[in-house]
């Protein structure tokens, strides 16, 4: 294989093409692959814009396999998520390294959240600790299958689904995982997911993952992936986004909450005569209740400075107090059992975040903000800007070629946000068209006369637009919403219109279950928000419409989006220029690709924003779509939906 060039091996008489039925030699395929064995020889960074349809799975996958046969490289691929993860695992790898008769060891790694703790599930069954009958019952049958499991995924695990409270019960974290001291450890799935990952010549992880492996986290199991000479990292529009998280800090109710249960599991055996221990774990669950109260409504994100100066001051003083005094029971119990002794390191790690945010002194190139869910909080303080401290880390980390790609990563044919944000200036570019006919295939409609988004009549005025192409639509209709206000009122508009049993509505279902369902249904409307935008790949009559509510731009109160506008306005710099609208342009982008899935997909792109064509910054996003033919008339979306092939 190594003799032939990227080109023969992609030739319609080529080794791909004898291997996979249908196969169809693309241009732009080829061009893509070419570019990065381009890359890989010449030691340098590229990144590709490949549209919908170009196949840049096998794009970046043939090359990259190549090198490691043809020069022993070492490999990182990296996904959006889990399920991009098995599927580049478990499908495209496996026939690749078939269709190109090579051998090489690859691995699958995903973050220790996802792997069975044995240590932790016996503690917990020992325990007998349950909220419910139910919990007891799903911890035996993970027990049960163990037997049958060799990774100890517990995505594969029939009897958890992804809501289950019980992910923490059965799962490590950094803080509670106990390392070389664990009795499990000679049989510790993460420990052996990581030693297979390391000695792979191509490994599959996620972006957290390399992330994390990049900037070193201590996790108490030393580097967490092999060094690589290429990585590669497909729905890189995300990476940004993530390093953020990673370069700066966060302290959660949870990891708090799990420490006092562990603290309790762990004095239940070994710390029985020690009664103050008890009390002083309670005084800190106190304390977080307090303070989750203190912060009100469930869903928002608070900056530091604009939070009551009182609750500021519960939130670190008052868990201060309590976690110093729980870290000196648990460090008076430490010698009795390694289970103690680990949770009074992470009580000293907890109090060393908390001191941290008690410095008043904010970095001014930082932002901090509180996050509040349903029973917990979190304190996240992150960097406005990560670019050079990811360009340090690419350097520190050794790969001498870099590979970003997605469908999404230019605005208006330019790449110069991506890589401002990540401080890749010196990498190459790559952009390629969908090898979709979107001129035939599809039609985007900008409705006329809708009132300016902020109008209290706006959602009114879009429903009595949306409803009529709804009721023609002969397949399915995918409302994409910026907010839960505007899902929710639509829910309300469009409920006695329709059968209920074709309306589908994000949150009913975990999303894979309901995506299934819209898809099997074949003329369901499904309504969703911002998780939806992405990650959807229904093909043929089953998605035939997208309607957009208006533009995606990020909340302006969200607290990393406006410091970043208040630095950018010191800087001289026009942040909606710079910031808001590449962001929103790349949201748009995502969301607009839901429709066109292949060659023989057809349906119509609905964008309901006047500002589109109202404002001059319209262009922009309309110039970063695809080139589909436009119209305002709806009477002709009408006559184009009649139309569609069923
Ligand atoms: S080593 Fe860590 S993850 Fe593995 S079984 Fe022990 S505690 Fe769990």
């Amino acid at each position: 294989m190594s003799k032939k060039s990227i080109k023969a091996l992609f030739a319609f008489d080529g080794l791909l093409a004898k291997a996979f039925d249908g196969y169809v030699e693309r241009e732009a395929q080829i061009e893509m692959a070419q570019a990065i064995e381009a890359a890989i020889d010449s030691e340098t960074s590229i990144c590709i814009e490949a549209g919908t349809g170009t196949g840049k799975t096998f794009a970046y996958l043939v090359p990259a396999i190549k090198a490691a046969d043809d020069s022993d490289k070492k490999i990182i691929i990296s996904t959006g998520t889990k399920n991009l993860q098995d599927q580049l695992y478990f499908r495209d790898l496996p026939s690749i390294f078939d269709a190109l008769g090579i051998h090489k060891e690859r691995a699958l790694l995903k973050g220790r959240n996802n792997y069975l703790c044995r240590y932790r599930l016996e503690q917990n069954l020992d325990s007998g600790r349950f909220k419910s009958r139910s919990m007891a019952d799903t911890l035996v049958k993970v027990k049960q299958w163990t037997n049958k499991t060799v990774s100890g995924d517990l995505t594969q695990c029939p009897d958890l689904n992804d809501n289950d409270p019980l992910w923490s019960y059965v799962t490590s974290t950094n803080e509670n995982c106990l390392g070389a001291d664990c009795p499990d450890y000679a049989d510790c799935y993460l420990v052996k997911a990581r030693q297979k990952a390391m000695e792979a010549d191509l490994v599959v992880v996620n972006h957290h993952l390399l992330l994390a492996d990049m900037v070193l986290k201590e996790d108490g199991f030393g580097e967490l992936l092999p060094e690589a000479d290429i990585v590669i990292a497909d729905e890189a529009h995300q990476v940004a986004a993530i390093a953020h998280a990673f370069y700066g800090h966060r302290l959660t109710s949870r990891q708090v909450n799990e420490l006092c249960r562990d603290a309790e599991l762990e004095a239940m055996t070994t710390a029985k005569d020690d009664r103050q221990l008890s009390v002083a774990v309670r005084r800190v669950e106190g304390a977080v209740n307090e303070i989750r109260l203190k912060l009100g409504d469930s869903g928002k994100k608070i900056n530091w400075l604009q939070l009551d100066i009182k609750v500021r001051n519960d939130l670190l003083l008052e868990l201060l107090r309590e976690m110093k005094a729980l870290s000196k029971r648990l460090d008076l119990n430490a010698t009795r059992s390694k289970g103690l002794d680990a949770c009074h390191r992470r009580s000293v790690e907890i109090l060393q975040s908390l001191v941290l945010f008690e410095d008043k002194d904010l970095a001014k190139d930082s932002v901090r903000w509180v996050e509040t869910y349903r029973t917990g909080f979190a304190i996240v303080e992150t960097p406005l800007d990560v670019s050079e401290a990811f360009a340090q880390s690419r350097l520190d980390h050794g790969a001498q070629t870099w590979v970003f790609t997605s469908a999404t990563l230019s605005q208006a044919r330019k790449f110069d946000h991506f890589k401002s944000q990540l401080g890749l200036d010196s990498a190459n570019e790559l952009m390629l068209e969908s090898p979709f006919d979107y001129q035939n295939q599809s039609l985007l409609y900008v409705p006329r006369d809708l009132p300016d988004p902020r109008n209290p009549k706006y959602i009114e005025s879009w429903f009595n637009k949306i409803f009529p192409l709804v009721e023609t639509n002969k397949g399915g209709s995918f409302l994409l919403f910026t907010s839960y206000y505007a899902l929710n009122k639509v829910r309300e508009l469009i409920e006695s219109k329709i059968e209920s049993s074709k309306l589908m509505v994000q949150g009913e279902r975990p999303k894979n279950e309901l995506i299934e369902a819209f898809r099997e249904q074949g003329d369901a409307v499904l309504l969703a928000t911002s998780s939806f935008w992405e990650g959807v790949d229904v093909k043929g009559m089953a998605l035939s419409l997208v309607v957009i509510d208006k533009l995606p731009f990020a909340a302006p109160d969200e607290p990393l989006i406006e410091a970043k506008v208040q630095s950018m306005r010191k800087q001289g710099k026009n942040p909606f220029y710079d910031l808001q609208i590449p962001e929103a342009i790349t949201a748009l982008k995502q969301g607009a690709g839901r429709l066109i899935r292949d060659q023989k997909d057809q349906g119509v792109l609905v964008l309901c924003d006047p500002r589109l064509v109202a404002n001059n910054y319209g262009k922009e996003f309309l110039t970063s779509l695809p080139e589909l033919p436009r119209t305002r008339s709806q009477k002709l979306v009408i006559e184009f939906l009649e139309n569609l092939n069923q």
